[in-house]
């Protein structure tokens, strides 16, 4: 490092006196109350604007039966390798 380059702690201090991170803002829900990233979708309910945008409520049953049925499947095949249906 050349001696012209250096910096002084203090010019380096007072550089990284920008460096430190903020929290992210978060805004409440009007349907459900929970905090979701303001101008995003709440992502426990599924509400934006006053509208649902997504179903999660369906969604959350789909992949519950989905999950189910895998289990299901796993559990058939460790008790008795016949019962599939074809
Ligand atoms: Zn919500």
């Amino acid at each position: 490092m050349v001696v012209r380059m250096r910096h002084t702690s203090g010019q380096t201090r007072s550089r990284r006196s920008h460096h430190a991170l903020e929290a992210t803002a978060l805004a409440v829900c009007k349907n459900c109350g929970a905090e979701h990233r303001p101008h995003h979708m709440c992502l426990s309910c599924g509400f934006y604007k006053g509208r649902v945008v997504i179903d999660l409520l369906a969604k959350k049953k789909a992949r519950e039966a989905r999950l189910a049925e895998k289990r299901a499947i796993i559990r058939g095949d460790e008790a008795s390798p016949v019962t599939e249906e074809k």
